[in-house]
């Protein structure tokens, strides 16, 4: 029966079953598609990143031998469009079944779910071989659960697969090191250089330019350096322990001017393609720290381990447990519209310049300087949440959507009420001068509320808990900020709220 077998652009796990064996019945389709590039602007460098990968991934499947059928951007055949594609293909080759692999996004699997009800062939459907878990089992796990906190799935998951576990208690004594994960960097332990492949994407350039396609961010040259090879993703994996994983855990909160990677790993692009096993990276981080006891704390490595095993797995699962009504969510009721410079990174606020700055250059920025920068400011101004995560779907070269939007919409912006983070990821200067060094160079100053120079995070601060208070007075974790709120004289908090809304209306007078 001769099988026609799509693989989407973030499906390249070379070591799935389907390529185990070499069989002229199945035809791979891979397709550069308008309808990817187009429904949300993209950094460039993220474009190039899947391109790339994805005409590697083609390239090392033909040379094992199977057949592939691979549109480029500007290929005359290629109609833009999933489902025309394979239609004409299905058309020409004659095929007789159709075969995809379950997609993580909700649009696509809604697509292919469309797509295969109006088709006249038999088709089935495989799972990527990727996750730990299945779509449905954190929403198993949790049924009848009134809360869904992250920590207890992260348990079950050391548990389930017997991860930094001594029978059925935790390595070393404990679940959970976040305590320990929280130190200022102040220019020591050295950081690491960064590790960067030379991949030549002259051509793909070019590609995306003739393509007309519009994009977002800074690209110069011809070398990409995120890994586009599981090679190159294993190399930067066995550069991260030797070199980074000793101090990730210490560093993961860390916030600072001069080092845009710190310790963190970059594996996610590799890993959100699946290009690189999860499995992989925790098998080899774990063998890693079992070898060098003597020089990595469990803590380092707990921390990383919980960022994949746990979070990740765990937004996956809210994500399937929660669409498409997810997509939707606004609880706070917010509504402005982002500021103009989250796109050019001008703005005197030097932790936002520096953040943004970051995010535009490179389609990277890590974790903090997403959750208690970006994502703390857009929040802090009240800005509709959809405009928020089409500037996070688009800008980082790691985002699709099943990670982006139960970070963006739930984690950061707490328009899901709660589902994900317990209280609303908000702060004031202070705990962004705790963090980093950002303060120390900034136009604003961050022990001020009030007047021209005064941090606008401070303002912003105490009008967003004075705005959200019937939402937010009643959670017993917001209670402390709550009775701090109530110490503000009234005549003071009048000035502050009225300092904010200019703030929002025009944040720092650009
Ligand atoms: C507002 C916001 C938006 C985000 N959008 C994305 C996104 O689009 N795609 C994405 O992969 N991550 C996203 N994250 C999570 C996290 O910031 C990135 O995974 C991380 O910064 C990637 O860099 P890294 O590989 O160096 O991570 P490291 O710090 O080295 O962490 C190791 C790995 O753990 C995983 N991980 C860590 N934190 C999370 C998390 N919160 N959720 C899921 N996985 C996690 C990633 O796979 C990451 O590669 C977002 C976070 C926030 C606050
Ligand atoms: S003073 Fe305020 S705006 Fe400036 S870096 Fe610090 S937190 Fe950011």
């Amino acid at each position: 029966m001769k099988t026609l077998r799509l693989i989407l652009g973030d499906q390249l796990n070379a070591d799935h079953t389907w390529f185990q064996k070499v069989d002229d019945q199945y035809i791979y389709a891979m397709f550069e598609m308008r309808q990817e590039t187009d429904y949300v602007r993209h950094h460039i460098q993220k474009v190039i990143g899947f391109f790339a990968a994805m005409r590697n991934f083609a390239s090392e499947l033909r040379n094992r031998g199977h057949q592939v059928i691979y549109y480029q951007i500007n290929d005359k055949k290629n109609t833009q469009s999933l489902h025309k594609n394979l239609l004409k293909i299905i058309r020409e080759e004659d095929i007789d079944h159709f075969e995809y692999l379950l997609p993580d996004e909700y649009r696509l699997d809604e697509q292919l779910q469309k797509f295969c009800d109006n088709l006249r062939l038999s088709y089935s459907s495989f799972d990527t071989e990727h996750f730990y878990t299945s779509r449905d089992e954190l929403a198993h796990f949790f049924k009848g659960k009134k809360q869904y906190l992250m920590e207890s799935f992260y348990r079950y998951m050391r548990k389930k697969h017997q991860i930094l576990m001594e029978g059925s208690q935790p390595e070393g004594g404990k679940w959970n090191y976040d305590q320990s994960n929280r130190k200022k960097w102040n220019g020591k332990p050295a950081v690491p250089r960064a590790i960067s492949f030379e991949n030549e994407v002259g051509d793909i350039v070019r590609d995306i330019q003739d393509s007309g396609i519009e994009t977002i961010g800074e690209w110069s040259g011809d070398i990409f350096s995120f890994p586009i090879t599981k090679h190159q993703a294993l190399v930067q994996l066995d550069y991260f322990c030797q070199y980074l994983l000793p101090h990730f855990g210490d560093y993961q909160d860390a916030l600072h001017t001069e080092e845009e990677y710190l310790f963190h790993s970059r594996l996610s692009f590799a890993m959100n393609t699946k290009i690189l096993s999860p499995k992989i990276v925790i098998e080899k981080a774990l063998s890693h720290f079992r070898e060098h006891r003597d020089s990595i704390l469990i803590s380092q490595v707990e921390g990383f381990i919980r960022q994949i095993i746990g979070w990740r797995e765990y937004m996956r699962g809210i994500y399937w447990m929660e669409m498409p009504g997810y997509a939707t969510k606004n609880i706070l009721e917010n509504y402005h519209p982002l500021p103009e410079f989250y796109w050019s990174g001008k703005t005197r606020m030097n932790c936002l310049a520096t953040s943004i700055g970051n995010s535009l250059d490179n389609a990277y920025a890590h974790h903090i300087q997403r959750l208690m920068i970006t994502g703390n400011f857009a929040l802090l101004a009240q800005v509709h949440p959809d405009e928020v995560d089409k500037w996070y779907l688009g800008v980082y070269i790691d985002a699709i959507e099943w990670v982006e939007i139960t970070n963006t919409r739930g984690m950061s912006q707490y328009a899901d009420g709660g589902i994900i983070a317990t209280k609303p990821y908000v702060s004031s200067a202070s705990y962004i001068n705790k963090m980093g060094n950002y303060c120390q160079n900034c136009s604003y100053d961050r022990s001020k509320r009030l007047g021209e120079d005064a941090c606008p995070f401070n303002s912003l601060y105490w009008n967003f808990l004075y705005d959200k208070k019937d939402k937010l007075q009643n959670n017993r974790r917001m209670g402390m900020m709550y009775n701090l709120l109530s110490k503000i004289p009234e005549t003071e908090l009048d000035q502050i709220r009225e300092r904010a809304q200019k703030i929002i209306s025009d944040p720092d007078g650009f």
